[in-house]
């Protein structure tokens, strides 16, 4: 039998796209209170925003007559026009309300400005009230009770109230990092657990909401080109993480997560920080607003760019150019101190706290007692090894530093570091030197795609096939993988094609597989590599230094800090105040 649904429960899936979540809700109702110009906004959670919210702002605040009209489904003031080109709001759906009622007990006061009282309209689980004289200053206080209390089916899927908080907290601070104009403040469980002033820049807010330790390690971003502008700020190759998570990326103001802006990110770090660990930054890409469309999910984080290769190259080259001029600078030699020596250029990004520690590993030596002592009868082949640039491996000290004698000086390697840069140059030589391996796959696969994938994969079957996926038009709407490249293992070869589908329709090349293989590369390699802590044999360890000498950038880990530190005989004597 077919019905119509009744209202409330289309009202309800429809909120299900909007607020998945109570930091969902809690982003929709900040971004209101933005749009509506507050210079100061206080926001409340209880059990993680799922029990209760309220978001408390000093804007424009909404009159009466319109309390009513703002709960319905697509009701904005934020389109002017009829089109959705020039969007310059954060809300413009109109939805967010009417979704956040229609899964909560929702209230909202409010105070026009210019209007003589306030006044109350309350919702509950889509049932509206009518509106009723209620006391505040000028600004908007909404708030929401039980949220997701009438769909059980969603309720299930929230985590823990910790969890939840922890997500909600970290969209408020992304929306604060955008709006340094604007205090704010968060208060969960009757705690004020967060707040920040109004700031007076753009770095004093990031350096409040990140910690001082950001605007230490940090440089300054800025170029424009093309109607396309980017500012912010980019932590030093040297401070990474281990997820993009702290990688904080707004489009015209709004906090965005994009797998086009985040590969740009990598690629601006190339050679920097390594495959699969991600630098600090906050970058603010502004463009007209025609150039890029946000209407693409109703939670409004996905975008999708006009030109996505120019977004890409002008954020590429702002941040090598601004890493580039901080390089200079961390080389310059005063900030080497006397105690370090001689360093590995490669090591030039590493600060001189850090050397000056890893040089006093240094002052108390423990010999393995498995290896000769330091100073045997050199033999034809010693003597010949001496002159290498990395010398003859004498010791291992503390299962994580390789002590080895160069004809006039000491090498001290990270074992760890410089294994993981070996072996990732390996599995990237691989990959360069023409094809990588692929493997047949023992029955053909059929991917059924839509008609203009198919057509698009099909196109691009020459480029795929060099990169190791071999695959072939399969009537209208399907494509036959026969070989997928070999480093995927067990490849899902379905979820790899409709992913590359995606990436030529979005950007016109195929990312996912690259990024899929240069990831396997860094994992590879961090799995591979020798971990400091592991005892060496002195033929393993000669063999290490031999690799290292045979290998390009192997003076630098993948995370860009020197793989090893050379200490010449001058520098010794000077250390002991011989000279
Ligand atoms: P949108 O933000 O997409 O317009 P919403 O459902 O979030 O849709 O809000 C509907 C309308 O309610 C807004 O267009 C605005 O006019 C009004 N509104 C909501 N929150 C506030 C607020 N905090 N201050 C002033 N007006 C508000
Ligand atoms: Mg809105």
């Amino acid at each position: 039998m077919l019905r119509r649904l009744p209202e409330a429960v289309v009202n309800r899936i429809a909120a299900g796209e909007v607020v998945e979540r109570p930091a969902s809700a809690l982003k929709e109702l900040i971004e209101n209170a933005v749009d509506a110009g507050a210079r100061r906004i206080d926001c409340a959670l209880r059990a993680g925003g799922a029990a209760w919210m309220s978001v408390d702002d000093d804007g424009a605040g909404i009159v009466r007559d319109e309390l009513t009209l703002a709960l319905e489904r697509h009701a904005t003031s934020k389109l002017s026009g009829d089109d959705l080109v020039e969007i310059r709001t954060l809300g413009f759906r109109g939805e967010a309300l009417p979704a956040i009622s229609a899964v909560s007990r929702l209230t909202i006061t409010s105070r026009a400005a210019g209007a003589a009282e306030a006044w109350r309209i309350a919702v509950d689980n889509g049932g509206v009230g009518a509106p009723e004289p209620a006391a505040r200053a000028i600004g908007t206080r909404v708030e929401a009770a039980g949220l997701f209390r009438a769909v059980p089916a969603r309720l299930k899927f929230l985590k823990s109230a910790r969890a939840e908080y922890l997500a909600a907290a970290d969209m408020l601070k992304r929306l604060a990092m955008a709006r340094p104009a604007i205090a704010f403040s968060l208060e969960h469980d009757g705690r004020r657990v967060w707040a920040t002033p109004t700031a007076l820049n753009q770095l004093a807010r990031l350096a409040d909401v990140l910690g001082e330790e950001f605007a230490q390690n940090s440089i300054p971003v800025a170029l424009e080109a093309d109607g396309l502008r980017l500012t912010g700020h980019a932590g030093l190759p040297t401070w990474h993480r281990g997820t993009a998570q702290a990688q904080y990326l707004f489009v015209n103001g709004r906090p965005v997560r994009d797998r086009l802006l985040q590969g740009a990110v990598r690629a601006g770090y190339e050679e920097l920080v390594p495959r699969g660990r991600f630098p600090v930054l906050a970058l603010f890409l502004e463009l007209v607003p025609d150039q890029v469309d946000v209407n693409v999910h109703p939670a409004k984080t996905e975008i999708r760019f006009r030109d996505a290769g120019r977004v890409r190259s002008l954020i590429v080259s702002a941040l090598r150019r601004a890493l580039a001029e901080e390089g200079h600078r961390a080389a310059t030699p005063a900030a080497v101190t006397p105690l370090v020596g001689r360093l590995h250029p490669g090591g030039s990004l590493a600060p001189p706290l850090e050397l000056a520690e890893r040089a006093a590993a240094w002052q108390a030596p423990l010999l393995d007692p498995d290896l000769p002592p330091a100073a045997p009868p050199p033999s034809p082949e010693a003597l010949e090894t001496l002159c290498l640039p990395l010398g003859a491996a004498r010791a291992q000290l503390h299962d994580t530093y390789i002590l080895a004698q160069t004809s006039d000086g000491v090498v001290l390697v990270d074992q760890h570091a410089a294994h993981e840069r070996l072996v990732l140059e390996r599995v990237r030589r691989a990959l360069a030197d023409g094809r990588p391996p692929r493997q047949a796959l023992l029955l053909p696969e059929v991917v059924e795609l839509d008609e203009a994938g198919a057509d698009r994969l099909a196109a691009k079957a020459d480029e795929l096939a060099e990169l190791g996926l071999v695959l072939e038009r399969f009537g209208p709407q399907a494509v036959l993988v026969r070989e997928t490249p070999a480093a995927l293992g067990e490849a899902d070869a379905k979820g790899l094609v409709r992913d590359l589908a995606d990436d030529f329709a979005e950007h016109g090349v195929a990312l996912a597989l690259k990024e899929r293989l240069e990831d396997i590369a860094a994992t590879m390699a961090c799995h591979g590599s020798v971990r400091a802590g592991r005892r060496l044999g002195a033929a393993e360890m000669n063999a290490l230094l031999r690799e290292m000498e045979a290998t390009p950038r192997s003076g630098q880990c993948n995370h860009g800090r020197p793989t090893y530190i050379e200490l010449k005989l001058a520098d010794i004597e000077r250390l002991f105040g011989r000279r």
